[in-house]
């Protein structure tokens, strides 16, 4: 099968928009998804390669059940291939729902008079941080509603106070934001808080559609959020995530344009985006959109398998959006990261628990309410590795998941050692009886089937020094 060069009918510009809707539908309209090119496609895949758009569109349009098959079980073994057993872990911190958009469906709206608007104090902040830190929470990524009170000061200023906090054996060792689209130098003082990744979400690349969700407030100018990670770039933060909010218009051409996008920062600053997210849209206060392009449990599964192999080596991430059921299916195609114990109402982590939760303060409905350590058994018994694992970016790795990849051994290297020694302070700090028993067999049973290259000893030496009282120790 010939594979085609990628060719598109606008150049790959800096700073300048790149979407196209002909171009996209085209590239969709034109693929015809036969076995034999199927087949191609995803064995070129599992050589390591990136697929093109046209390619990627080919796979969108199989329906035939046993080619959707072939394109699962392609995923799922690329996944046991190249990024082994450990799942990374993070929990989303809202810290103030002020905003000055309409976006059709989001329950923060400005036009929303029902909800309360609330921005956490710093002692609040520091409260839901040490009651994050208590669950064993390691990661965070701190979200914001578009207002001027959440400048880039503002949000600097909130990541260094998220650094600041340790609870016992708790810290946070990095603190991603998901906000509004910033300046150059907007994006330039949020980096010097040391932000891990900066992600924002383009909802839909349809103009039309974008238009409709979008109806005033700055989030209304597509182009200026489309090239809000270029901006990123230019600022020097070269770690960014992507995603598209599914439900708004057809999830096949989300899919060929968040592929356009990491086609277009790769072109641009030869780096893509570190992270993908692919949220199912869910019930809000005021929701304000009908369902003709709900995307179908059947299509997101689909959609999950066809972005891992179509890029990959790029993350993935998973919300608590999706109802447990489906987070089983698609962290076997490669999900690389999930978030757990998460609560969207402003102030919750530092709550009582027995108080109702309240969807005045929440952004949406969330479909898994499990706790932290919940979600940490289930990976257990799933025989995944549960991962806080910060260890790449703070020793200047950046790009990780490309390396993870493409440099031969560094998963066994690097990532499950690191994995290994997260899980066993989380055992020690925060689990349940059970959770550790499952926890230090998962342990022992990993270093067991570790090649005797030197590593193995090294492990195991240091989760020794993990349960004498050391912390924080990483390869
Ligand atoms: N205000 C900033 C923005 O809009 O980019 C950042 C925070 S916003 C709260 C984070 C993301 O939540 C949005 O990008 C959108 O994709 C998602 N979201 C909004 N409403 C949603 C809904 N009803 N269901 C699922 N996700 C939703
Ligand atoms: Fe505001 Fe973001 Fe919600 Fe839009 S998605 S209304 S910008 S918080």
């Amino acid at each position: 099968m010939k594979f085609y060069p990628q060719q598109y009918k606008l150049p790959d510009v800096s700073m300048q928009p790149f979407i196209d809707d002909e171009e996209i539908w085209d590239f969709i309209n034109q693929a015809k998804a036969e076995p034999e090119t199927v087949k191609a496609i995803i064995a070129k895949s599992l050589n390591k390669n990136r697929l093109s758009l046209q390619e990627t569109a080919i796979l969108l349009n199989a329906t035939d059940p046993e080619m959707i098959e072939w394109i699962k079980a392609g995923a799922r073994s690329l996944k046991e291939k190249v990024y082994g057993k450990r799942i990374v872990l993070f929990a989303p911190l809202y810290v103030g729902n002020y905003c000055s958009n309409n976006c059709r469906y989001c329950g923060f709206k400005a036009s929303n008079t029902t909800a309360v608007r609330k921005t956490l104090t710093r002692e609040e902040l520091i409260e839901n941080v040490k009651a994050l830190e208590e669950h064993g929470q390691k990661r965070l990524i701190l979200v914001f509603g578009e207002h001027r009170t959440y400048s880039a000061a503002f949000i600097a200023d909130t990541v260094r106070d998220v650094y600041q906090v340790k609870k016992d054996h708790g810290e946070i060792r990095r603190v991603n934001i998901n906000a509004a689209p910033f300046d150059i130098d907007g994006f330039k003082t949020v980096k010097e808080a040391g932000i891990g990744t900066y992600q924002i979400f383009q909802e839909t690349y349809h103009h039309p559609t974008y238009a409709v969700c979008h109806p005033s407030g700055k989030k209304a100018d597509y182009d200026y959020r489309l090239t809000a990670l270029d901006r990123a770039m230019e600022a020097g933060i070269d770690d960014v995530g992507i995603g598209a909010l599914f439900g708004l218009y057809d999830w096949r051409f989300e899919v060929l344009a968040l592929l356009r996008h990491v086609n277009h920062l790769e072109a641009c600053y030869n780096v893509g985006p570190h992270t993908i997210s692919f949220p199912r849209i869910q019930d809000a206060l005021e929701y304000d959109l009908d369902d003709t392009y709900q995307v179908k449990d059947e299509e997101f599964t689909r959609l999950v398998a066809i972005l891992r192999l179509a890029v990959p080596y790029t993350g993935l991430i998973l919300t608590a959006r999706e109802p447990e059921r489906i987070r089983k299916e698609v962290l076997a195609f490669g999900c690389s990261q999930i978030d757990a114990g998460t609560k969207l109402e402003i102030g919750a982590y530092a709550e009582n628990p027995d108080v109702d939760q309240n969807l005045s303060k929440e952004q949406f409905k969330i479909n898994d309410d499990r706790t932290l350590n919940a979600v940490i058994d289930e990976l257990i018994e799933s025989d995944y590795i549960p991962s806080f694992c910060t260890a790449c970016y703070r020793k200047g790795r950046t790009g990780q998941h490309f390396m993870e990849f493409s440099v031969p051994g560094f998963i066994k290297k690097f990532c499950t050692p690191n994995a290994l020694l997260t899980l066993a302070e989380y055992i020690l700090d925060y689990a349940s009886e059970e959770t550790a028993a499952k926890g230090w067999a998962l342990i022992g049973r990993t270093i067991d089937e570790m090649e005797d290259d030197g590593y193995k000893d090294k492990v195991r030496e240091r989760v020794e020094r993990i349960k004498k009282g050391e912390r924080d120790l990483y390869f």
